[in-house]
Formats: structure tokens, sequence, C-alpha cells
């Protein structure tokens, strides 16, 4: 009896050890990403850390949606997904922890973090336009996109996504909100069409001719230079990209970030996890896997497509900033009718 009670100590000894095992050594991502280079991204994170990631992709919103209302039970420890505007949101919600890395302060630029969310890499969002339909000098800058001649060219999606909410945000931060509405009204006058689709809808109607000029994050404009369709290779023949706000404040950018939750049941493996994220290794997978740029400015990224278009100057407003505008740009926009 006694070698069987003991035996079952035992047993119960080691059941409990591995279950504390199995928490310490899991992270639970949830995330908006799901390219290529991410088998990689997550596989060197395991070998590296001994930490196995359980996956939950699905779309930016409806991850945020499932985080709340999973509520104080919720498995997630990260949350990783695209353009300030969703991260926004998320802090509102108050759903993020504040951590405190060396790590991360050191390798993520000031301006790409908030107290409580950081930038894994970047975007630009670029003005493309018909060659043969508009003058390049009418479209250098965002500005110009509310010029009464471009009457009738202009295609972009619609002004509740969180691409263009995040880009009125700069054009707040730049010019204060009467001169944003100004612009937003100015823009809505100009449209072909009214919004519908996504930015490669709206970079394939310039090049059919549907639209002069449209507006679109630089990593669509990447995939179709990058395609090896004769159809992409038409389109991005017709088309020619600018980045916008060269001489002034510079290219509004966007990003692809996360943080920590709150509720997390694995947190210092998150901070591990984020950690990694901004390392060399992880950045040229992360920033790679979707055309985008790293926002470690050490990290080199050898992308054929990106080194085309050039470099730029890009603005530099604090993500944060950005994020903060969001409320009052959905506003400005329904004023101005752009749907
Ligand atoms: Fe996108």
């Amino acid at each position: 009896m006694k070698m069987f009670k003991l035996g079952a100590l035992a047993i119960a000894l080691l059941a409990a050890t591995g279950a504390t095992q199995a928490q310490d050594k899991v992270l639970n991502l949830y995330s908006a990403r799901h390219y290529q280079t991410d088998e990689a991204l997550y596989a060197n994170f395991t070998k590296q850390t001994g930490i196995k990631i359980n996956r939950i992709e699905a779309s930016e919103d409806a991850l945020l949606e499932r985080i709340r209302n999973e509520g104080a039970n919720s498995p997630a420890d990260v949350f990783i997904t695209v353009d300030a505007a969703r991260l926004a949101k998320a802090d509102d919600l108050n759903l993020f922890a504040e951590i405190n890395s060396k790590t991360l302060e050191s390798r993520i630029p000031a301006q790409l973090r908030t107290k409580d969310w950081y930038t894994f890499s970047t975007r630009a969002r670029v003005i493309v336009y018909n060659k043969s339909a508009v003058n390049a000098a009418d479209v250098q800058n965002y500005e110009d996109l509310a010029n009464p001649k471009l009457k009738g060219k202009l295609c972009v999606r619609s002004g509740s996504h969180p691409y263009n909410l995040s880009l009125g945000a700069s054009m707040v931060a730049h010019h204060g909100e009467q001169k944003a509405e100004e612009w937003a009204r100015g823009v809505v006058a100009n449209f072909a069409r009214a919004p519908k689709g996504g930015d490669t809808d709206q970079i394939k109607a310039v090049a059919a001719g549907e639209c002069g000029v449209a507006i679109a994050n630089s990593y669509y404009v990447a995939r179709l230079m990058r395609s090896e369709k004769p159809e992409d290779k038409k389109v991005m023949e017709a088309v020619a990209v600018v980045w916008p706000n060269q001489k002034t404040t510079g290219t509004h950018i966007n990003i692809s970030g996360g943080g920590v939750l709150k509720t997390a049941p694995n947190k210092e493996n998150a901070i591990k996890f984020l950690e990694y994220l901004a390392s060399d290794q992880a950045q040229v997978y992360f920033a790679d896997g979707n055309n985008e740029w790293p926002s470690v400015p050490t990290v080199k990224t050898s992308n054929p497509a990106l080194e085309a278009l050039g470099k730029f100057k890009a603005e530099t407003v604090n993500v944060g900033v950005l994020a903060k505008n969001q409320p009052i740009v959905q506003k400005i926009y329904d004023r101005a009718g752009w749907k």
C-alpha cells in the first residue's frame, strides 16, 4: 500500500511539475499577421527559448473583438496587429500591460513606441498615379489630392478604414483640425467614384484609367512590383509611385506592432517574445514577410521592390499621437462625407 501511495504521489508530483512546465513554456499569440516568413519567425523563437507558440490567427478586428469578449479569462499573451488605429483601439479598451523592457526601449526608436505597445515594422502611405492621365507635379503631396485640379480623378478606400484614419490623424498632427477638415472635404470633392475595395483595387483602377490618382500602402505597391503575373506587370507599367510630402512634412508612416496583454497568463514569455521580435534576425523576417521596413534602424533588409522605389523622407510624428487623433478624424471624415 505504501509503495502504491508513494507511486501515486510521485505521479501527482510529476503531473504537477509537467503542468507548471507546460505553463512556463508556452506563449499564446493572437496575430493578425499570416505571411510566409512567419513560420521561420516563430520556429526560431521556440528554438532559442524552448517556448512553444500557440497561434490564433484571424482578421485584425475579429481578434480584438475576441480578446474583448474573453475578458479576464483570455488566454492571449500577446496581440499583434497592423495600423496605429487598431493598436489605439486596443489601448483605449485598456487591454495592454505596461512593460519595462530596456531591450525594447533601446532597440525601437522613441517615436515608434508608446508606454505599452511597440512597432515592429513600418509601411508608408504613398500616392500612385496614372502616368498618361495625371501630371507628376500635381500629385506630390497629400494636400495636392484636395486640389480642385484633380476633380473626378481620385480613388481611395473607405474613410472609416484604419489606414485612412491614420493618414487623417497625421494631417491633424501637422496642420490642426480645421485644415485637416478642409483637406478631407477637398479629397471627397475629387472622388472619381464612391470609396470601395482595398488599396490594391485603387492601384488597379488607376492603371485601368478609371481614376487618375490613388492612395495606397507601400507594401501593396511592392507586392504588385514583385508579382510574376502578366496582369500585375501591366498595372505597374501604367502607374508611377510618389513618396508624398518630401519637401515638407515627410511621407506618412504607419506600422505593424503589438503589446503584452494585461490578462496575459504567461507574461514573462510575452515580454521575451516582444524582445525577440526586436532582434536583428526576427526584424528581417517580420519586415520581409509583408514588404515592410524593420522598425529597428540598424537592421537592413534587401527587398528588391522597396529598393527600386528608393529612399525617402518619412514623417516623424509619434505613433501614439497618430493613435490619439483617430476619434477626431472619424468625426471630420463623417462631416466631410468620406464614407
Ligand atoms: Fe493592408
